[in-house]
């Protein structure tokens, strides 16, 4: 069994499939048309949509492209989301849950079409996508989407009271498809390195500053590219004082674990009843189990959400040996919609793609779409206009938010006390009072301890230490750093503070 951090990088199935493309750092001053912030599957369907336009362009990514959010994936290419529909019926209306069903089957077509058109060999495998329940709350749930879906797709009930999935109720979409999302995103690259796009690596967007209508982007703290349109693809919205993003799309942890199996499974499964988990085929001998999805930085105690995989993993296969396990997280904005469209009023010129709530390869997809359109002056997707109205559609949500919020920026920083630095013990890391400094303390060996100022870069946020993945958590919007305070995962953009 293997939970590797390597820096940032933690070892998946996918891992293996990764491509050194060696493209540059920005490392001068240019400008372009066009700049794309995020290499991961927003970022490059936009770029090869743009190539395809003949627009000029240059694409920046923090890390390595295609080792975001999207190389950690369990990428079942399906418009069975969840819950989702029932979600937007409550928050909406059903014709907006009938819109965004369109939108992902066409999200859904048009990756299909790429993989026949470009002939990429990502490991393409069609079947259904099954969703399925036991409790009435959620079998409820399965007949309204039913209900709202059966007339436009063609779907149908089944049932299995046969073990290790037996369930009373279920919901099959046929024509599904799961893929490696690694090998699909290379392909991507290639293209565009064919096309002699300009991509960049390791060039971190540290700053936006507005110049007329166009933009002064800093990279690396060094050098500025100057653009006349931003598409930010960057996964969570970069921060701009005029808009509430931040409080309109929370992050979301998720848990995946494969595993080797003779469990033969012919179609992917998303069970609704908790603790929620999904599961998918790998190869003939492995599966991947993926769920226990909860905000980011609210509990530490991965460990459990791990064991809670590995326990179900071993009720379908007692003999299942556990391959690799890992964590990433998902944009998920409260009103259950993606965000596609214009940054703020006052930043037309920046168009913001985000928010695909656990379901990013079609959303992403058609997202990158809409901001074709957007280009050409044509009207983007109304459903996923950022400009809506969203804080009160799901006011548990926006509640529990502000709650996090006031806890993080003022509560647990009051209640910090002071600890003696020899009871942490080594390879862990503790919240504390050091020389009167709210501190985050990693002991890294028995006299070497890493010492952090206990507040995060994005926006001022206390943390917690997740000892498990042994990184550092925001409490409020999704930031991970490691143990030396570098960012893993956004928002923030740059590492956290050293206390010497
Ligand atoms: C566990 C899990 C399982 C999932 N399973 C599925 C699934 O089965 N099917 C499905 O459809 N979806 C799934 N999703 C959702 C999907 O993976 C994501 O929605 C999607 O990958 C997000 O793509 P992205 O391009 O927005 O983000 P990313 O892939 O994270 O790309 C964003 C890129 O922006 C870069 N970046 C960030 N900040 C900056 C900056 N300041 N400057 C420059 N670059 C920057 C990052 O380095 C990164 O490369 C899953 C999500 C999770 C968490």
């Amino acid at each position: 069994m293997l939970i590797l951090i390597l820096g940032d990088m933690m070892e998946t199935v996918w891992t293996k499939d990764y491509q050194d493309f060696n493209l540059p750092k920005v490392k001068e001053e240019t400008h372009t048309p066009i700049l794309i912030i995020g290499g991961g599957i927003a970022g490059l369907m936009c770029a090869y949509n743009l190539r395809g336009e003949n627009k000029k362009f240059i694409l920046v990514d923090a890390k390595k492209l295609a080792r975001g959010v999207s190389a950690y994936t369990t990428a079942q290419v399906s418009i069975a989301h969840d819950n989702l529909y029932e979600e937007i019926m409550k928050k909406h209306n059903k014709s907006k849950a009938l819109e965004y069903y369109q939108s992902q089957l066409e999200g859904l077509n048009i990756i299909k079409d790429i993989i026949k058109k470009e002939k990429i060999d990502c490991d393409y495998k069609e079947e259904s996508t099954i969703i399925h329940a036991n409790l009435d709350k959620n079998l409820n749930t399965i007949i309204n989407q039913y209900d709202l879906l059966h007339n436009n797709q063609n779907i149908k009930y089944v049932k299995s009271n046969s073990k290790p999935l037996d369930f009373r109720l279920g919901l099959e979409f046929p024509n599904q498809f799961i893929f490696n999302p690694v090998k699909y995103m290379n392909s991507i690259i290639n293209i565009l390195i064919k096309n002699n796009c300009q991509l960049y690596e390791e060039s971190n967007v540290t700053k936006i500053t507005k110049a007329g209508d166009s933009y002064e982007i800093m990279i690396n703290d060094e050098y500025y590219i100057y653009a006349d349109k931003i598409i930010m693809a960057c996964h969570y919205p970069i921060k701009s004082p005029d808009n509430l993003f931040f409080a309109k799309i929370y992050q979301s942890k998720s848990f995946a674990v494969s595993f080797k199996t003779k469990l033969k499974i012919n179609a992917n499964y998303v069970n609704l009843d908790p603790p929620y988990y999904y599961l998918r085929t790998y190869d003939k001998d492995t599966l991947i189990i993926g769920g226990c999805d909860h905000f980011t930085g609210v509990s530490t105690n991965n460990k459990n959400y791990y064991d809670i995989l590995v326990q179900k993993i071993y009720e379908l296969d007692k003999d299942a040996k556990i391959e690799y396990k890992w964590f990433t997280e998902d944009c998920m904005p409260i009103d259950s919609l993606p965000y596609v469209g214009y940054f703020t009023c006052s930043n037309p010129n920046i168009i913001l793609v985000t928010g695909f709530q656990k379901w990013g390869f079609t959303s992403s997809h058609i997202a990158a779409k809409n901001v074709i359109n957007i280009l050409n002056g044509v009207e983007g997707n109304y459903l996923f206009k950022t400009n809506r109205w969203t804080l009160f559609r799901d006011l548990k949500s926006t509640l529990r938010m502000i709650a996090h919020s006031i806890d993080s920026l003022l509560i647990s920083k009051l209640n910090i006390s002071k600890y003696d630095l020899n009871y942490i013990k080594i390879g862990s890391g503790k919240v504390m009072k050091y020389k009167g400094i709210n501190s985050l303390v990693y002991r890294e060996s028995k006299h070497k301890f890493i010492i952090l100022k206990n507040k995060c870069t994005h926006m001022g946020c206390s943390l917690i230490w997740n000892d498990i993945d042994k990184v550092w958590e925001s409490k409020c919007h999704g930031s991970i750093f490691d143990k030396y305070g570098k960012v893993i995962y956004g928002p923030a953009t740059s590492d956290l503070e050293k206390i010497n």
